[in-house]
């Protein structure tokens, strides 16, 4: 019992708070100090965001800004030195520790660019795990809903395989089933198409825009200007700040629907080369191996 009452603190009750909480994620005025041999590096300064349910958005900014530091304080995986992260209706400052592996699981789901699927797992069966660590149903009901998810992103035929024994389009559309799992009103996807060829790469994005469409709320961290271009939402980042970015064209600010109506599918990419692809940053990894351990 001494977990419900916890947990109904970290939730918000008076009406203000409700007023608060039709936005999914609300950040205000965050930073994040890391502590280093050579002194004390801000990573975040000051970052206020807010995001409403069904929102798809970019995060964009050089190697370094702070995209993945911001993805860290929005999936809890790490704390803010200063300020407050509500997500969902959570204020993550006073989610307590032992909590916020199970608040994660059915909260959000996470997408990376390297796909992080288990390699000694089929791909349904890494589909299920989230489903597994949450006790979520029988094993029957998470065995029907992961082929429901793998048929959503038209993977069923590869449900038995190892992960690395198909393609890398594959994998990533696997890790997106994977990451709706537990049905979660967020997906934070840290550059899902950096790994991708061209083609593969719009036919994942497009996957998103079907999710937001349905009113999932997406954040995706992406090196690629004209995928960004085709979000609701670009968030720039600049040495850990969020600023203004070039105002869009009007054509480009649309709604995932609207993009599907005007037959999207057939927009060519442009390539998402960039410079970090081999290398993810410490934040990116931490987030991994906090999924991965969690
Ligand atoms: P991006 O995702 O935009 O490439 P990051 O959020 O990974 O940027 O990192 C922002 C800055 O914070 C970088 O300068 C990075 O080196 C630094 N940083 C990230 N994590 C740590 C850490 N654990 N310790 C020290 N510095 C870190």
């Amino acid at each position: 019992m001494a977990r419900a009452t916890t947990e109904e603190r970290a939730e918000s009750t008076a009406p203000a708070d409700r007023a608060r909480d039709s936005l999914l994620i609300n950040i205000s005025d965050v930073v994040k100090d890391y502590v280093t041999d050579a002194g004390t590096f801000r990573a975040l300064d000051r970052v206020s965001l807010q995001v409403a349910p069904g929102e798809f958005i970019a995060v964009v900014g050089k190697s370094g800004s702070g995209k993945s530091t911001l993805l860290n304080m929005i999936t809890a995986i790490d704390r803010p030195t200063a300020g407050d992260v509500w997500v969902a209706g959570t204020n993550l400052s006073r989610l307590p520790e032992r909590q916020t592996a199970s608040w994660r699981g059915t909260t959000i789901g996470v997408v990376f660019q390297f796909f992080q699927l288990l390699p000694t797992l089929t791909v349904l069966e890494n589909v299920m795990l989230p489903m597994d660590f949450a006790h979520r149903g029988s094993t029957r009901a998470r065995r029907d809903r992961a082929l429901a998810l793998l048929a959503e992103v038209d993977m069923v035929d590869q449900a038995n395989k190892l992960p690395l024994s198909t393609s890398g389009g594959q994998q990533q559309r696997a890790a997106i089933a994977r990451a709706l799992a537990n049905d979660p009103p967020i997906l934070v996807a840290d550059e899902p198409t950096g790994n991708l060829d061209t083609a593969t790469a719009t036919a994942v994005f497009q996957l998103f825009e079907r999710l937001a469409a349905a009113n999932k709320t997406v954040l995706m961290v992406t090196h690629d200007a004209e995928l960004a271009s085709r979000t609701h939402r670009t968030v720039h980042m600049v040495d850990g700040r969020i600023v203004d970015g070039p105002p869009r064209h009007a054509g480009a600010v649309a709604t995932a629907g609207a993009l599907a109506a005007a037959g999207a599918d057939s927009t060519p990419a442009a390539p998402s080369a960039h410079p970090t692809a081999a290398h993810p940053s410490h934040a990116t990894q931490r987030l991994s191996e906090n999924l991965r351990d969690g």
